[in-house]
């Protein structure tokens, strides 16, 4: 079964980055304190072994200073003197001035003559109340050694003096034989006087581990390990230290590196030791540092290094998350942009696939237009082509005639020549050349006809055109008795246009206007002309059925034709209605309001007459 509860508080990665390094600088500290605390304690004690080399020497130098005193001073001639005559006072106080002066210059603390017999007889100290003067000292261990020819060296509590001392001593000889001892004494206080200033505790121990000197004066005659029986009562025999005051000195030690201890003193705390021994004195010095300073220090470098961990944590935090903001925005920034290009990118792509569509639709519209202008052009030839088999027929007729009169007047001159009437044949001959001359004009209208149009626009004379169009049209008009009234100005309109082309127009108005009125019986063409304002329209109108709405809806179609289909194309008023737009101009057809069709052509007038360009 699931437990469901309360799902923990999310924690945020910063919190848990910052935990994260707390617990590192608290791991480290708990790893790294013994080890800075004792990178702290060899240093200390590395410092205080310096110290330790100068007390070591201060004390060498003492004893190497004294040693030689008391065998110098036993060479003095008048010692055995008064060994050998004790009871001269004389000699005595000679001897004993004598000593306390030396004793003074050498710094001793006292110099003193003793017999065999451990008998002072003559002492530095002979002024003072605690005079050494017959007191025996045969028990001291510097009196026996001196006395067998040695050198006696001794450190002690002085019996007298109650100060401790080293005590050098030499036999005094008279010729070969020992007759008696002399000893110095010099005391220690100065050295602790010296030591005391410091910040370590120095203390000098003897063979048996007695401190016998230290600036703690509550440490003196402390033993560093408990003492067996026969010491004790070794001492007691010398009366070397008194033995009350022998008591434990609890220590305990343990390795720091090379000579460096760490012990802990009871009632006195931890310290750093080390030791160095002085051999020919037996002497061990100890110097103790205490390590309170050492493990402040530790903590303080600890506390450093925490501050700087935490510190460093901190700004890596700080950078890491102003880092993740960062990415985060380029991030952004990034798809935004992505975003921005695939948007533009796709924009351009459907601004190029229009682009494409609409070079192509302009292409496609050129090459309509091109075919569309080629197939004008074309139906233009074939329209005028059907024109002018329309009007072959008619052509032929008119043709015909003027031939046939043409043979009967040339018959008729020939004759009048045989007969010699040569005026009739004359007049017959100028009756043929106008005939001639009547089929040149039709002839000439048909090859202009024939010819393909110019496609430049000029200025043309309307009037010129608009008779050579009836002119051509004469025979359909006569033929249809057709009526022609005209609403013309007395001169010439120039239209801005093509000749031909403008004649095409015309006769094919004309042409359209004879059919609707074919089942008339008055067929009456009028055509009128107004120029107004820059514009000139020419209007045709018939007495036909007129134009229906179907018709007028598609007047200007292509091969929209109501004729049957030996009869018309369709094609006659499209073409007209391009060739007038070509111009600049208009074709447009209504019914007039009295019946029959009107239709009427908008030109430009041509601004310049002299200008005028015939299209050929
Ligand atoms: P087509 O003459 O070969 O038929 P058009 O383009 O010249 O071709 O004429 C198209 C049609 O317009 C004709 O078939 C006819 O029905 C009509 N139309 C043209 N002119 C007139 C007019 N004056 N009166 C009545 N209808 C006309």
């Amino acid at each position: 079964m699931r437990r469901t509860g309360p799902s923990p508080l999310p924690v945020s990665r910063a919190t848990r980055a910052l935990l994260a390094v707390v617990a590192a600088a608290v791991a480290l500290s708990v790893l790294a304190l013994p080890r800075i605390e004792r990178f702290f304690l060899i240093e200390t004690g590395r410092q205080s072994e310096a110290t330790l080399t100068l007390a070591v020497e201060a004390l060498e130098g003492a004893l190497r200073r004294y040693q030689p005193l008391p065998a110098l001073i036993a060479e003095r001639p008048q010692l055995p003197a008064l060994l050998a005559d004790p009871g001269n006072t004389t000699l005595q106080a000679r001897i004993n001035e004598e000593l306390r002066q030396t004793a003074h210059l050498v710094s001793a603390s006292d110099i003193y003559l003793m017999d065999i017999t451990g008998m002072t007889i003559a002492a530095s100290n002979y002024r003072q109340d605690r005079t050494f003067l017959g007191r025996s000292f045969e028990f001291r261990p510097y009196f026996t050694q001196a006395l067998d020819g040695g050198l006696g060296r001794y450190f002690a509590l002085g019996t007298t003096s109650l100060e401790r001392g080293y005590f050098y001593a030499a036999p005094v000889e008279d010729g070969t034989r020992i007759v008696g001892v002399v000893a110095l004494k010099f005391t220690v206080d100065g050295f602790e006087d010296a030591w005391r200033g410091g910040e370590a505790d120095i203390i000098v121990t003897d063979r048996r581990g007695i401190v016998f000197m230290s600036n703690r004066p509550e440490w003196h005659f402390r033993t560093l390990h408990p003492l067996e029986a026969e010491e004790l009562a070794a001492i007691a025999g010398t009366r070397q230290y008194p033995l009350e005051r022998i008591l434990p000195l609890m220590a305990q030690n343990r390795d720091l590196q090379d000579r460096l201890r760490l012990t802990s003193i009871d009632g006195a705390g931890d310290f750093v030791s080390s030791s160095r021994v002085i051999p020919e004195a037996g002497w061990t010095v100890t110097i103790l540092h205490p390590t309170a300073p050492a493990r402040s220090q530790a903590l303080t470098m600890l506390a450093l290094l925490v501050l700087g961990i935490l510190l460093a944590g901190l700004v890596a935090g700080v950078f890491l998350q102003r880092r993740a903001r960062l990415v985060e925005r380029f991030d952004l920034q990034r798809l935004q942009h992505a975003l921005l290009e695939k948007r533009v990118a796709e924009r351009t792509a459907d601004l190029n696939q229009v682009n494409r569509q609409l070079i192509q639709e302009i292409e496609d519209r050129k090459a309509t237009e091109h075919r569309l202008r080629q197939t004008q052009n074309e139906l233009v030839q074939a329209g005028k082509l059907a024109a002018l088999g329309q009007m072959s027929a008619a052509l032929s007729h008119e043709f015909n005639q003027p031939l046939a009169a043409v043979k009967s007047y040339a018959e008729n001159a020939a004759a009048f020549l045989d007969r010699g009437r040569d005026a009739e044949a004359r007049q017959n001959v100028t009756l043929i050349s106008q005939m001639a001359d009547r089929m040149a004009a039709i002839s000439k209208h048909l090859r202009n006809f024939a010819r393909r149009p110019q496609d430049r626009a000029g200025p043309v004379p309307l009037m010129g055109v608009l008779d050579d169009a009836l002119g051509l049209m004469a025979p359909r008009l006569k033929a249809a008795r057709a009526v022609v009234v005209q609403d013309r100005p007395e001169g010439e309109i120039a239209v801005m246009g093509g000749r031909v082309r403008l004649q095409q127009v015309v006769m094919n108005l004309v042409s359209n206007a004879l059919d609707a009125m074919e089942d008339q019986s008055a067929p009456r063409l009028e055509i009128a002309v107004h120029a107004d304002a820059g514009r000139v329209q020419l209007t045709v109108r018939d007495v036909g059925p007129g134009l229906s709405d179907d018709t007028l809806a598609q007047l200007f179609d292509p091969f929209f034709t109501t004729k049957s289909p030996g009869k018309g194309l369709g094609l006659g008023l499209s073409i007209s209605y391009n060739i007038v737009r070509d111009f600049g101009g208009t074709l447009g057809a209504c019914n007039h309001p009295d019946g029959g069709a009107v239709f009427t052509v908008d030109l430009a007038a041509a601004t310049d007459h002299s200008h005028e360009v015939a299209a050929q």
